[in-house]
């Protein structure tokens, strides 16, 4: 008889000839698939249970420093990069005083970021939350509704944050959220005839609690299930909370304002504020008067602005930062052993047709791809090919041909 014979794993009590690897212990064995499952219930059990990276070590940088990351990512908005460098630098000084038990307590500086659409608002708050190593997420305001409603309650801003700390509750506490276009829960009582105001007021008023820092029973949704637990408990008190909105019109708001301001001055026009770039004046007042309450506005007390992108900006956009567009298609190309050449007119052209379809800097992305699309499609084939020069002429024909071309003749 066979040595083995007649041993069974002592987990799921399958015979040794039915499985391929029995190991043995003191008292029993064990096979592979036990073993397996075994590992894969214990690394469940770790991420659950044992504090991640993420939970103590974020990396508390100076002002400076935070915005000497930015830097790296994002192109000009000196205003906004300092602003928010100086809020969240607080924002986390304030969080490792509270752990010394400091009795001082120091006020949330959460954020309101005002800025047209693809000027940078969302790679700002993205880049600092990589900056600092904490959670972060995106929320879209607009899906939002009030409890009760057909829509996401507020609380599942926070379910994104906690799949984004991979459930690891401490650390989504320390975690950054971006609320994107805030502006459209904007209170629009004033104006009747738009009759849909179930993620207008009551909106703000539900996220009210989430702001100033609470516990939250958080549904996990559609994350990993944990068997005891429906809720999750989240305490808000140090989750940085930045908002974005393009606030479309409130310019005017502001231009009434600096204008009744003025009225008395006899101002030189040196001292008139500039029109095209009204947004540096805005104030809270001017949010409020936009239609957001001053209760959520006094919970989100920093307040900054970001300019239109123009022309150069875009260039640089396109060239400059760390991972900026053009560095990503030469990587791309340079997988597959080819050196890829843009002419500076190409890149010219690139930034005059985002100007021209108004896509700002979300366009850039889209325009590269319809000049490129052909070649990224062609040449990891051709093992002859080792440079790709696009010139001028290549690149305005392979844009005519594409499908945003049509869109525009359409
Ligand atoms: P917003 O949140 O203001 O609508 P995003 O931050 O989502 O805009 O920007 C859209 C895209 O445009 C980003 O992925 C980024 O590549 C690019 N972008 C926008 N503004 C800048 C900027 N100032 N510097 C570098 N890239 C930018």
């Amino acid at each position: 008889m066979a040595k083995n014979e007649g041993i069974n794993c002592s987990f799921c009590g399958r015979p040794k000839n039915e499985v391929g690897i029995l190991i043995a212990g003191v008292t029993g064995h064990i096979c592979e698939n036990c073993i397996e499952q075994a590992h894969q219930i214990v690394d469940e059990q770790i991420k659950f249970d044992e504090p991640g990276e993420l939970t103590t070590d974020f990396n508390l940088l100076k002002p400076a420093q935070i915005k000497e990351q930015l830097d790296e990512y994002i192109i000009g908005q000196d205003e906004a990069k300092k602003v928010l460098s100086v809020a969240v630098y607080n924002h986390y000084k304030r969080l490792s005083i509270a752990n010394k038990g400091e009795e001082m307590e120091i006020d949330k500086s959460n954020v309101i970021l005002v800025g047209r659409t693809g000027t940078g608002k969302t790679l700002l708050a993205k880049t600092i939350a990589k900056t600092l190593n904490v959670p972060f997420c995106i929320a879209d305001a607009t899906v939002l509704t009030e409890a009760g409603y057909v829509g996401e309650d507020v609380e599942s801003i926070l379910s994104r944050l906690l799949q984004a700390a991979d459930f690891n509750v401490e650390a989504a506490e320390k975690g950054i959220v971006f609320i994107d276009e805030i502006d459209k829960i904007a209170r629009k009582s004033d104006n009747p005839s738009i009759t849909r105001d179930v993620s207008g007021e009551g909106v703000q008023q539900a996220m009210l609690k989430l702001l100033e820092g609470t516990e939250v029973n958080v549904p996990p949704q559609g994350g990993r299930k944990h068997p005891e637990q429906k809720m999750i408990k989240v305490n808000t008190k140090n989750i940085l909370f930045i908002a974005g909105g393009a606030f479309d019109g409130v310019e005017k708001i502001i231009g009434r304002r600096v204008n009744r301001n003025m009225i008395g001055f006899a101002s030189k026009d040196a001292e008139k504020p500039d029109e095209e770039n009204l947004l540096e004046y805005i104030i809270p007042t001017d949010i409020k008067e936009f239609g957001l309450i001053p209760e959520l506005i006094g919970r989100m007390p920093v307040l900054t602005y970001l300019h239109p992108l123009d022309e150069k900006a875009l260039r640089r956009i396109l060239t400059e930062p760390k991972n900026a567009l053009v560095k990503q298609y030469v990587h791309l190309f340079e997988l597959d052993g080819v050196k890829l050449q843009l002419d500076a007119e190409v890149l010219d052209f690139i930034v005059s047709k985002a100007l021209e379809y108004k896509l700002g800097a979300r366009g850039l992305r889209s325009i590269c791809e319809a000049i490129l699309n052909d070649a990224m499609f062609d040449i990891p084939s051709q093992k002859d090919v080792k440079t790709f020069r696009v010139d001028l002429s290549y690149a305005e024909s392979k844009f005519a041909g594409s499908k945003m071309a049509k869109l525009k003749i359409a």
